[in-house]
């Protein structure tokens, strides 16, 4: 064993302690910290198999590392997931977790089984600066960007609470969206390194198909995602034009629509497997976007884009007064696209009973943006409204 005192600087920050916690270390970042430990490369894949597959968080529980290792580690570092503070339990099989990160903000983790498969839905900041008109998390406002462990922890906590972690043997989570809390490419680089150890073959070992992060367009971000990860992509659409797309997801203003899909198929083109597509994902807000001239500006849209499209109905939340769109406006929607010739889904409500349906995560979140208190300001009727898009845009 080396005689190196202290472990390479890395990015992930210190416990109280001073130690690194190795939970939140991409793949290269690990074999960095062994090499500063005088180890070699596969101490590194070791260890990562016992944190993400195995879900030890004790050194002294890994039996195939030397002992005086071992304590070496416990001296310089440490496995610390996020705190688990409460299980909701939805009665159609949806789970809900409240994690409570450093700071003492809440941040929200859904997993939702369906056939054959179970989806993770993960939280990347606690709140979110964006401010989309139909979200429960934009309305209560940021704080700050979680770490890729408290990012990565989300998965470790929901695998081991269901005794699966590892690539072999059966899964219960085989799917994770970056679609929870937060605007995932407004914290880069600590959801680059979650991902990408999500999908290594040492750690969680997902397949690219198989972990989507979602974004609701940061385009100079997207352009710079395709250089560290090819993780599958989402993109948080919600409306067919410009004007439209304005209210609902302000960040339209500054990349419109044609921007976004633009850098979408630069994205796509740069991927080595030429049959990936994107998911547009598209919530109907009744009397909002859900009109069928509105579908067909979508078939428009998206003709030169490879696409799939995610039809979610709004779910309302108290701060909200958008309301859910009808089960005769949803299919007639969904039928123009398919009539089109596109793949189009329509997302099931799940969790409702638990707020943990899509765009209802709100978690506990230490506003620094003062937007939550804008908000009830406003629902009280101290402020003016927030104004509603209603009716034709175009
Ligand atoms: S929809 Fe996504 S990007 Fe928009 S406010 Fe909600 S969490 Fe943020």
């Amino acid at each position: 064993m080396s005689q190196v005192d202290k472990p390479v600087a890395v990015d992930e920050p210190a416990g109280a302690a001073g130690k690194v916690n190795l939970l939140g270390l991409s793949p290269a970042k690990l074999e960095a910290f062994f090499a500063s430990l005088g180890e070699k490369r596969f101490r590194a894949q070791q260890v990562s198999k016992w944190i993400h597959q195995q879900g030890v968080d004790r050194f002294e529980d890994m039996t195939n590392i030397a002992k005086p290792l071992r304590a070496k580690l416990a001296e310089v570092a440490e496995i610390r997931p996020p705190e688990l503070v409460q299980q909701y339990d939805s009665a159609d099989g949806t789970r809900k977790w409240l994690i409570r990160v450093s700071g003492g903000s809440c941040v929200e983790t859904v997993f939702i089984p369906d056939k054959g498969r179970g989806t993770l839905c993960v939280s990347s900041q606690v709140g979110c600066s964006l401010d989309c008109s139909f979200c429960a998390t934009g309305k209560q406002g940021f704080q700050r960007d979680l770490t890729t462990a408290e990012i990565v922890g989300q998965l470790w906590l929901a695998a081991k609470s269901f005794g699966s972690l590892g690539p072999d043997g059966e899964r219960v989570v085989s799917n994770v969206v970056l679609m929870g809390m937060g605007e995932p490419l407004l914290n880069f680089d600590n959801v680059v390194d979650a991902v990408n150890l999500m999908m290594d073959d040492n750690a969680y070992g997902l397949s690219k198909r198989r972990v989507t992060l979602s974004t609701s367009g940061v385009v100079p971000m997207l352009d710079e995602l395709g250089k560290h990860t090819d993780v599958s992509l989402a993109v948080s659409l919600h409306a067919p034009n410009d004007a439209l797309r304005d209210e609902l997801v302000p960040i339209n203003r500054k990349y419109p629509i044609a921007m976004l899909l633009a850098s979408v198929k630069r994205y796509l083109d740069g991927l080595p497997d030429k049959h990936r597509r994107v998911t547009i994902e598209y919530t109907l807000i009744d009397g909002v976007n859900d009109r069928p001239e509105h579908a067909q500006q979508l078939v428009d849209l998206l003709r030169d884009v490879p696409s799939k499209i995610n039809l979610i109905p709004f779910n309302p939340f108290s701060a909200s007064q958008y309301r859910r769109v009808s089960n005769n406006s949803l299919y007639r929607f969904r039928d123009i696209l398919l009539q089109a010739g596109y793949t189009a889904t329509i997302r099931t409500t799940r969790g409702d009973d638990i707020d943990a349906a899509c765009g209802q995560l709100a978690g506990v979140v230490n506003d620094r943006t003062r937007r939550s208190e804008r908000h009830r300001r406003r629902s009280t009727g101290a402020l003016e409204p927030v104004r509603f898009v209603q009716g034709e845009t175009e």
